[in-house]
């Protein structure tokens, strides 16, 4: 933190929808496909094309809204920006500029520098995207239109940020809240979820705001991070110079490690914002809202909660297996039928996501159920297996598919509880290790646990080691 200056920060998000069609045509908007395919006369511009909206981007704004504690405006307009690219052949964007479809709203963040804050937000619109231009090695352009049309939200945060680590939160939050309502695949490499900032410093204590400078081109959080650190410098370099900040537009190189300027307020556009004749006011029912409320998805902050206060489980498990909604989905799938939670969250956290890492799989393709891995917890509960034998029972169902108790009776994998059996096991562990039983005789007794490892190992650990222990200790004293 800067002694002298205080930092403030707004950032503007464009969510890109995962809807199966554009905002106001049929198109398709999957990705990578070949250039200008998934175009019709609506999303191409061609003139006498009428748009039509598309409910569901509709109802994934409302879903954003109610997410994030907005107010959902019965009635809101869209309206043309208006500006020249050629990635734009209608000559103008259909965005929402002065009755946006949710107002007001606000996420609680946390960071560690910092503390829990509120952070505003101003509002959230629907608007479409533009195409996109492809620079050939032949100094030519050519332009993509497969994009245009594409449903985006952007939410405008109000400058409620003050440090690049709250910015960060705000973001991994606002993230994981898309994501975790299925309305963004969240992928921040092919510009599903991406940030402009804006950045400004004044004196600590001096009430209006400075001079702002939006930084643009931020497609990673570590980007971000930079772009906001670089930016807070230089503004204060310029200041302490006895310069002012101008107020501008400008694009951070991630190889270099620094922003250049892009175009300054003076050469902003003015969009010259109306409403679009073409689109009627949109009207949304109290009731609209309250049954997109009614199917909203747990949120990840409340899960965290829950997890904590309902289950009882430390706050680091409860922010693993909150983190993710597919994660989160297995978790309680397994509650739901072993009602141990911390041991559920054991063999989450340890067993199931470490293989998953290993295998590069994601949760939903997990070869061990919930049901599957319920099976094996419960077979250590009745003591037909170890918790040690349990490890190798999973491994063996990851492979096979089969349920615990096939995989138990067909590798012999039941533990051994007949006390005949371990005995003469432990006759063998103590004739072996002559050098041990001496010590352990002369007082070292915390060789109990080498002795125990030893019957354990020689039974490939299918002894019962709480009869293995009690055994040892009655021949070893005697
Ligand atoms: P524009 O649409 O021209 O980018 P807005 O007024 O909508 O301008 O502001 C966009 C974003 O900039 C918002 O997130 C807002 O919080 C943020 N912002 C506005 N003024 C400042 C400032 N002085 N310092 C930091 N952020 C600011
Ligand atoms: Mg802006
Ligand atoms: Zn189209």
């Amino acid at each position: 933190m800067n002694s002298r200056y205080e930092v403030v920060i707004g950032l503007e998000v464009h969510v890109q929808l995962t809807t199966k069609t554009k905002i106001f045509c049929g198109c398709s908007i999957e990705f990578g496909q070949s250039p200008n395919s998934q175009t019709c006369p609506v999303c191409l511009g061609l003139p006498g094309a009428l748009p039509v909206l598309n409910q569901q981007v509709v109802e994934d704004a409302i879903k954003a809204g109610l997410a994030t504690n907005c107010q959902i405006a019965p009635h809101s307009i869209f309206a043309r920006k208006n500006y020249f690219y050629p990635d734009l052949p209608k000559g103008y964007q259909i965005s929402q500029f002065e009755l946006p479809i949710c107002e007001h709203g606000w996420m609680d963040i946390e960071t560690e520098e910092l503390g829990k804050k509120r952070v505003g937000i101003t509002r959230i619109h629907m608007e479409e995207d533009a195409g996109k231009l492809l620079h050939n090695e032949s100094n030519s352009s050519s332009v993509d239109l497969n994009r245009a049309c594409t449903p985006l939200l952007e939410v405008v945060s109000e400058p409620d940020m003050r440090s690049s680590e709250e910015a960060i939160a705000y973001l991994k939050q606002l993230h994981q809240i898309v994501v975790y309502l299925g309305i963004c695949d969240g992928n921040l490499d092919e510009g599903s979820f991406r940030c402009d900032a804006n950045v400004s410093i004044r004196p600590w204590g001096q009430k209006e705001l400075g001079t702002r400078a939006e930084l643009k081109n931020l497609n990673s959080f570590r980007f971000i991070k930079q772009a906001i650190e670089y930016e807070v410098e230089r503004q204060i370099d310029v200041i302490e110079d006895g310069g002012e900040v101008v107020q501008e537009t400008r694009l951070f190189d991630p190889d270099a490690g620094v922003s250049r300027s892009m175009r300054s307020k003076e050469e902003a556009h003015d969009y010259r914002y109306f409403p679009d004749p073409d689109l009627l006011p949109l009207q949304v029912s109290a009731d609209w809202v309250e049954r997109v409320r009614s199917v909203l998805p747990e949120l990840p902050l409340v899960k965290l909660q829950r997890y904590q206060d309902e289950m009882d489980l430390p706050a680091y498990d409860a922010g693993v297996l909150s983190a993710e909604r597919p994660v989160a989905e297995y978790f309680e799938g397994l509650v739901a039928l072993y009602n141990n939670p911390k041991v559920c969250s054991n063999w989450v956290m340890g067993e199931v996501l470490g293989a998953l890492k290993e295998k590069n799989l994601e949760i939903i393709d997990c070869p061990v159920s919930p049901e599957l891995l319920a099976g094996v917890l419960q077979r250590i509960d009745d003591k037909t297996i170890s918790g040690k034998i349990a490890k190798t029972v999973f491994e063996e169902i990851w492979q096979s598919g089969k349920n615990a108790d096939q995989v138990i009776e067909e590798k012999g994998l039941k533990q051994v509880s007949d006390s005949g059996a371990i005995e003469a096991i432990v006759d063998e562990v103590i004739a072996a290790n002559p050098g041990p039983v001496a010590e352990y005789h002369a007082g070292k007794e915390k060789l109990m646990g080498f002795f125990v490892g030893q019957v354990m190992k020689a039974s490939k650990g299918k002894a019962n080691p709480g009869m293995a222990n009690q055994l040892l200790k009655k021949k070893l004293a005697g």
